[in-house]
């Protein structure tokens, strides 16, 4: 267990045994003498698709921000994660990233990512949990509620369901990680609490992914190439290549343009994106499997950090708190930044103050929404009110992207923010503007490809 003195409890039982619950799994071992992780799928060893969390067959990659914490919690992940077929670890600012329809200069940014299966991410990292002594997992169990004091201040358990079975397991210290479908709104309301308000963007979003066997001759290293959509080209891509040859493929579609399954439909919908190479790894190459599609009608965030009344002894975080548009590849590092403000946060209060915990994750939740939801509003089809500051920031994203297309610098500079790394405001250093301004100078602001029709 616990490097950091001594246990200030004895139970913690962590929801959802997904990514935000097996990391926090990790962080709890070193505060309690018995961590119990309760998630409805089977898990253990499952490093393929699950019920639970199908959007996990879709491509996935952990930004620069969450490798850093990751190799912090679990030493070793580097190497480990070279042996493991399926992930590949890259230089976030080396893979193709092609934003407005054109590749951006490549640049040595010294930023590691990890790409490639999440199942296989999700398996090794439970792996690693499930092998601390203190942490166990409790599968095909339902979390049907929240157990509470007399008085409904202080969370005290959580009563179960396997199978017939039901039964209380009592906690010092609950947290729920289970994912965007939570329930929470409802058990707090059900013990007179009020529901969190919701801020919710619609931008209608599906992923379609297949595998293909890749062709001998086609493509060399594994490499990555990722047109990302935006008003433009709206329809977007993650082509990933593995080191077993096979090439995953996701589409992406916005505003209710669901990119079809069927291969040669697929096919056709690869020929409208901006890099016609994902094209031509996959024409003839063989799929394998089957298509899965994802759609994803809003990115959410929940306040609960805006509660005035709260229960004590129970935090909530990962998607059950805010699910980002996923194109952003931001919902994995955000989770690994909460466990990491958590972390803090026991070490400090224990399990009280959960105000402050509320605070703190939202705190971690603040700059990524900004960043995802900037992009979200550049879609004139994305309704919501568009304040004045937004609009000022997206015109120098666009700017600092078109710079990017020329200066492997700007690239950096993109790419630190985008991976977590650096703050936004990174971005308003006076001598980036400068170059951003002076390169961008050519950049024509009332271009319009023919965006690709799209049903509304
Ligand atoms: C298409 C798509 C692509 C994405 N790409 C990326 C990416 O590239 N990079 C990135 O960082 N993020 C990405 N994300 C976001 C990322 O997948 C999520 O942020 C992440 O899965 C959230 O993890 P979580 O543990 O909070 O929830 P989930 O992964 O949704 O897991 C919730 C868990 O709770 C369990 N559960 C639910 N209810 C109960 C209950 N009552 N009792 C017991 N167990 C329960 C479920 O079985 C499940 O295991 C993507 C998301 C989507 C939709």
């Amino acid at each position: 267990m616990a490097d950091i003195g001594q246990p200030i409890g004895d139970r913690a039982v962590v929801i959802g045994g997904s990514i935000a619950g097996t990391l926090t799994a990790r962080v709890l071992s070193e505060f309690y003498r018995e961590v119990v992780v309760v998630d409805r799928d089977e898990i253990m060893g499952v490093a393929g698709p699950r019920r639970g969390a199908p959007h996990s067959v879709h491509a996935h990659g952990l930004h620069a921000r969450g490798y850093l914490i990751l190799t912090e919690l679990f030493p070793g992940l580097l190497e480990d994660a070279r042996q493991l077929a399926g992930l590949t670890i890259r230089d976030f600012g080396g893979m193709r990233w092609i934003f407005d329809g054109r590749p951006i200069k490549p640049a040595d940014t010294g930023l590691l990512s990890v790409a490639g299966s999440r199942p296989v991410l999700e398996n090794y990292l439970r792996n690693r949990v499930a092998a601390i002594p203190e942490v166990q997992y409790l599968e095909r169990t339902d979390v049907l509620s929240l157990r509470t004091d007399a008085a409904r201040t202080t969370v005290t358990g959580v009563r179960l369901r396997q199978g017939d079975r039901e039964w209380d397991l009592d906690a010092d210290f609950v947290v729920e990680a289970t994912g965007r479908g939570s329930r929470l709104p409802a058990w707090l309301a059900e013990l007179g609490y009020e529901r969190p308000t919701e801020e919710r963007i619609k931008i209608g979003l599906a992923y379609t992914t297949r595998t293909f066997r890749r062709r001998p001759g086609t493509f060399g290293p594994p490499q990555a190439i990722n047109p990302v959509s935006s008003p433009t080209f709206p329809r977007g891509a993650f082509f990933g290549q593995a080191i077993t040859g096979d090439c995953r493929v996701s589409l992406t579609g916005m505003l209710g343009d669901l990119p079809p399954g069927e291969t040669q439909q697929f096919l056709d919908f690869t020929k409208s994106l901006p890099a016609p190479d994902i094209h031509e790894a996959i024409v003839d190459a063989e799929p394998i499997g089957e298509a899965a599609s994802f759609t994803f009608p809003a990115s959410v965030w929940k306040h609960y950090e805006r509660l005035d009344r709260f229960p004590d002894r129970i935090a909530v975080l990962g998607d059950a708190v805010c699910s980002f548009n996923p194109v952003y590849g931001q919902g994995m590092t955000v989770i690994a930044m909460q466990v990491m403000k958590l972390r803090e946060h026991l070490s400090r209060n224990g399990g009280r103050d959960t105000a402050g915990l509320r605070q703190a994750f939202a705190d971690a939740i603040a700059d990524p929404w900004l960043i995802s939801t900037s992009g979200d509003l550049e879609f004139p089809g994305v309704a919501t009110h568009r304040p004045l500051k937004q609009r000022l920031l997206n015109a120098y994203l666009t700017r600092l992207r078109y710079a990017a297309t020329k200066d492997p610098a700007a690239t950096t500079a993109l790419m630190r923010v985008n991976g977590l790394v650096d703050r936004p405001s990174a971005l308003w250093r006076p001598g980036l503007v400068a170059k951003v301004l002076w390169l961008s100078r050519d950049l024509d602001t009332t271009r319009r490809e023919e965006p690709v029709p799209v049903p509304v």
